[in-house]
């Protein structure tokens, strides 16, 4: 099954394979963990999401090729709530 579009009462079409993002420490604001997932498009409205990340991040903060993998994906920069 596929994501659901509470608003519109409809599933979300898939829109991005293998898009990226990197969550953000708070204080100081930095990058922290870069995760891979599924981007997702709503055909009503045209809202926007990413699911379906699997188990763990591809890359984190502490590792040596860190900033590698940040300059590679340019991924979306996210705050973790
Ligand atoms: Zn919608």
């Amino acid at each position: 099954m596929r994501p659901v579009c509470v608003p519109c009462k409809r599933t979300m079409r898939p829109e991005q394979n293998g898009f990226t993002v990197v969550t953000m420490t708070d204080d100081p604001l930095k990058p922290y963990q870069i995760w891979h997932g599924d981007k997702w498009k709503c055909p009503g409205c045209a809202a926007e999401m990413v699911t379906g990340f699997g188990k763990g991040p591809i890359a984190q903060s502490y590792q040596g090729d860190f900033q590698d993998e940040l300059s590679f994906y340019s991924p979306l920069e996210i705050t973790d709530s």
